[in-house]
């Protein structure tokens, strides 16, 4: 089962990066212990497997990789969130705000639809500037925002707040003060 220190034992820190004065949480190593991907994968399995959503959005690029497993195993459709210029064919994009200048996510308008219940998977929320994005394009195109998770929240910037109080429940598997 689930076991957090576990996880954060695996976890890396790196310090000043990409930026001087910012601690960078790596998830990197998470991949290379099954044990860990595997304790991960299965916690948002067990919470997902009887609840009413019916798509995954996961978001560029880390968030792929855990939505895709949770996706597979729930069996039920996986979106893709992408940065801008990514996707082919139709789409919508939202910018917003970064610290320094903008930032802008993308969807194809045929990636959900009216009436879909949706999953919007990160691996980490920050200032939640990304997750509000994905939420606002899965709105434009008619879906219902469920949940949004992440394996790491840092409550300190507020962001989970934020996509709270946007009517967005939050759930992540562990957080970073
Ligand atoms: P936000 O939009 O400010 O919430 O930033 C979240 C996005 O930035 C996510 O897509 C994360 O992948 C990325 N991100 C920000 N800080 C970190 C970090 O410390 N580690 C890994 N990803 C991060």
């Amino acid at each position: 089962s689930y076991d957090e220190c576990y996880i954060k034992s695996v976890m890396r820190t790196i310090p000043d990066w990409p930026e001087p004065g910012i601690q960078f949480r790596d998830i990197t190593p998470l991949f290379k212990d099954p044990k860990a991907l595997r304790m991960i994968a299965d916690s948002f399995i067990q919470r997902y497997i009887d609840s009413e959503i019916t798509h995954i959005a996961s978001i560029d690029a880390r968030g792929f990789l855990i939505a895709s497993i949770v996706a597979y195993q729930l069996n039920i459709p996986l979106v893709l969130v992408r940065k801008k210029g990514k996707l082919p064919g139709e789409t919508v994009y939202e910018e917003y705000k970064l610290e320094y200048g903008t930032a802008s996510v993308e969807m194809q308008i045929d990636a959900v639809t009216d009436g879909d219940k949706v999953l919007v998977f990160d691996d980490l929320i920050a200032t939640g500037g990304t997750v509000l994005a994905a939420c606002s394009l899965i709105k434009q195109l008619g879906g219902e925002v469920i949940e949004a998770a992440a394996l790491i929240d840092l409550p300190d910037l507020q962001g989970s707040a934020r996509i709270q109080d946007a009517g967005v429940p939050v759930h992540a598997l562990m957080a970073y003060e």
